[in-house]
């Protein structure tokens, strides 16, 4: 990375990251701003404005819109439930092509993917916008604005082809859709995934799954691994707490098993919210019986932020009680994220002879006990790549 000094160096850039990670909000980090194919200002409100995939027109100028499950009518000069794309005379239009308002270069254990080329870099990239209005959401101030909210200074544009050039220059290996939701940016996603294949570079989807079939189908041909968030087991938890429902996510999930993408799974445990044993066992007994033992399962712990303030972190012994319900389920792979990296709680163990074969500590590998996928002391192959 010698040719990197003009604005920032790789390892300022790092640590910035690492500080967003923190979940310090919008507009997370930047990486200087430099010309790069297609991103002069000039190009800007053409960046961001182009014709969405996957709507109906209806009559009166009125649209149906059938990426996501909500499925909005949206009427001229209307926009809906995610804010981001918008009726124009008929036509509908996403307004965020291109227009990363959170960016970061990341671990790819952030995401998290722990199966999916551990100790990589993934470039990261969010828009405003979400279909979902999680009460617990870390990254609101831009899931739930509209994209003229957010300051302009906070606002990259990326065009796909700037997203490769910028991840080959910076060492990623990965391009990430993530921090916001990236069915709602879905055109940037898909021409992000189809351009980065290109330049050599995996793609995946950070997501809550809340997508209809045929979209996922198609953006899931240029996906590497996807990543889906379930938020509970209940679909009046995800009414009250998600403005959302559970059974999409449960299809979204088994989808992506039957096209062989690289799953993995995370549940957020919110005290008195999600973390009740029958929602806990239920969730788990649904994955083995749905995806099989071997779906990576991370238990995640939450603090206090949005519309959830009042309520406490989640105690140790809450997620240390998921995970045993999790086990006794016959998952294979079980994680707690969000806590202390001195509890090990991150590690995978080979299943077969209970070894440690990936260490982790703060998002960084350790050590790596694997001989091409395989435990390297009994041979056993461990999920993933
Ligand atoms: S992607 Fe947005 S506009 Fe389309 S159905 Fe979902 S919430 Fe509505």
């Amino acid at each position: 990375m010698s040719d990197l000094p003009e604005k920032m160096t790789r390892r300022q850039m790092l640590k910035r990251c690492a500080v967003a990670g923190a979940g310090l909000g919008l507009g997370l980090v930047g990486l200087g701003g430099e010309a790069f194919e297609d991103t002069n200002a000039a190009h800007a409100a053409t960046l961001r404005m182009r014709e969405a995939m996957f709507y109906d027109k209806l009559p009166g100028n009125k649209i149906q819109c059938k990426i996501c499950p909500k499925q909005c009518v949206v009427g001229d000069g209307e926009r809906g439930f995610c804010g981001n794309k918008e009726n124009r005379g008929g036509t509908y239009y996403t307004l965020v092509y291109g227009a990363a308002a959170c960016v970061g270069l990341d671990p790819i254990e952030k995401k998290p993917l722990f199966h999916f080329l551990p100790g990589s870099k993934a470039l990261s990239v969010g828009t405003a916008g979400c279909n979902f209005d999680c009460k617990d959401c870390q990254n609101w101030q831009a899931s739930q604005a509209r994209p003229e909210q957010l300051p302009e200074s906070s606002v990259y544009y990326w065009p796909p082809t700037t997203l490769a050039q910028l991840a080959v220059r910076y060492g990623a290996e990965v391009l990430a859709y993530t921090y916001t939701e990236p069915v709602v940016f879905y055109e940037y996603m898909l021409d992000g995934a189809v351009v980065g294949h290109k330049y050599g570079l995996r793609s995946v989807m950070i997501s809550n799954g809340y997508i209809n079939r045929e979209p996922m189908l198609k953006v899931a041909a240029h996906l590497d691994a996807i990543k889906i968030d379930l938020k509970g087991f209940e679909d009046d938890f995800y009414r009250k707490y998600c403005v959302g429902s559970v059974k999409p996510v449960l299809e979204t999930i088994k989808r992506v098993k039957a096209l062989g993408k690289w799953l993995e799974i995370v549940y957020l445990v919110v005290p008195t919210v999600n973390d009740d044993v029958k929602q806990v066992t239920e969730a788990c007994r649904w994955l083995v019986k749905a995806v099989g033992p071997d779906v990576p399962l991370h238990f995640s712990r939450f603090f206090p932020q949005y519309q959830l303030t009042h309520l406490p972190p989640t105690p140790f012994e809450t997620l240390d009680r998921c995970r045993k319900i999790a086990r006794e389920a016959g998952l294979h792979y079980v994680y707690i994220g969000n806590v202390e990296p001195w509890r090990g709680t991150e590690n995978t163990y080979c299943p077969s002879c209970g070894k440690l074969v990936v260490g982790r500590s703060g998002y960084r590998v350790t050590e790596m006990h694997l001989n091409s996928g395989k435990c390297a002391y009994c041979g056993h192959k461990i999920a993933g790549s």
